[in-house]
């Protein structure tokens, strides 16, 4: 499993963001976790950030989970459905992870938990159907 990372910066205004350092936090993800890269972007819901997530979906191989480290899983399924169905890219590796309203040890915890539960499922025994 290899797991790509996009951090949100919210334009640099959002007050939910106010105790992140978004200068310090990818380098500090990319040391304590299995992750291939994190990405920083100002406005992943704007066009450039648009585009960057539609890079990042198509050249995702096989395996592959992307993580969305932005604002509140419902809104960020409004923001970017039109991109998974434009790409085609599974739902299912697309993970919306809520990083507001912390700091960078909260963000790195939630990160932490989120690919934990990716591993554990991607590790879950294969049960055998009960004929
Ligand atoms: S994706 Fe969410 S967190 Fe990022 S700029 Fe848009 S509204 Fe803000």
């Amino acid at each position: 499993m290899k797991i790509k990372v996009l951090l949100c910066n919210c334009k640099g205004l959002c007050p939910s963001f106010k105790d992140t350092n978004m200068n310090t936090l990818p380098f500090q993800l990319e040391s304590e976790l299995e992750v291939q890269y994190v990405m920083l972007h100002p406005m992943t819901c704007g066009q450039g950030g648009n585009q960057a997530l539609i890079d990042m979906l198509r050249s995702a191989g096989d395996g592959t989970y992307v993580i969305s480290a932005a604002c509140a899983p419902k809104a960020q399924e409004k923001l970017f459905a039109k991109i998974l169905r434009t790409t085609g890219f599974p739902a299912e590796r697309f993970i919306m992870l809520d990083i507001r309203g912390t700091d960078n040890e909260g963000i790195l915890n939630r990160l932490r938990q989120t690919i934990e539960g990716l591993l554990s499922r991607q590790q879950a025994p294969v049960t055998a159907p009960v004929s």
